[in-house]
């Protein structure tokens, strides 16, 4: 069964500011939905203004990975979906965090920091992204060490993200700041990306070699069988028993 895709867009820069809506004509979540379909993918969409915002309970119970775009809207954002949305990841659904996204409810929560707090320029500089970890799922099949962007927004370090699980990605770029791009995360059962490119007055999802580590994100992301790790308070699976040399140990009974 092909790994079930769910496209998150805020969906309001596309609609009121004509520059982008002519590089997103079909929105910025119908320009990535278009390419993971024609990856293989079984993709849907929603967007802030559906009913709970497109995130209902039977939604997310029939999604693999969901991917996030926010950005001028983050608090209109209703804590009940957030909420929700944080059950399911750590319950093992993908979560895949785009550029802005950083200051999204979700990506807070999920994080446990102020990851809102970073540099940002809009100047349209180069940006240089750099794999700094070559054998990781994500960058698989990737042509170069480096992916270059023409004209991008500017977000610096300081990101006030906790420590990455993994670090993909370091971007560089022309006024002189540096970023950590591409970074992972394990939440209990879910596995979490954040990826930075994705301004929206720059067309960055057009380009096939972002499309690419977005495809081999949501194959990594997606759940695949997850063991079924059980807490409690077992018997022992050997059993065993234990001589007497007096020492005299009662048990404390307690709920946990
Ligand atoms: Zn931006």
């Amino acid at each position: 069964m092909a790994i079930r895709v769910t496209v998150w867009n805020e969906y309001i820069h596309e609609v009121e500011d004509p520059n982008v809506g002519r590089i997103y004509p079909k929105g910025i979540h119908g320009c990535i939905a278009d390419f993971l379909t024609e990856a293989g993918f079984d993709v849907k969409t929603a967007t802030l203004n559906m009913p709970e915002h497109g995130l209902t309970e039977d939604v997310l119970n029939n999604t693999d990975v969901l991917i996030w775009w926010g950005h001028i809207a983050h608090d209109k954002v209703s804590d009940e979906v957030v909420e929700r949305v944080h059950q399911h990841v750590l319950d093992g659904m993908g979560l895949i965090v785009l550029h802005s996204g950083h200051a999204s409810k979700i990506f807070r929560k999920v994080c446990g920091t102020r990851s809102s707090h970073l540099k940002w320029r809009e100047a349209a500089e180069k940006e240089i992204l750099w794999v700094i970890d070559p054998t990781h799922p994500i960058v698989d099949g990737l042509p170069d060490e480096k992916i270059i962007i023409p004209h991008e927004e500017m977000y610096g370090e300081r990101f006030n993200i906790p420590t990455p699980d993994e670090l993909v990605f370091i971007s560089w770029f022309q006024g002189g700041e540096v970023f950590r791009s591409g970074v992972t995360y394990r939440r209990d059962k879910g596995k979490v990306f954040y990826f930075r490119p994705g301004h929206e007055a720059f067309p960055i999802y057009h380009m096939p070699i972002i499309q690419k580590v977005l495809i081999n994100a949501v194959n990594w992301a997606a759940p695949g069988n997850i063991v079924n790790c059980q807490p409690g308070n077992p018997d022992p699976i050997v059993p065993f028993t234990i001589e007497d040399d007096g020492f005299d140990f009662k048990p404390v009974t307690h709920d946990h």
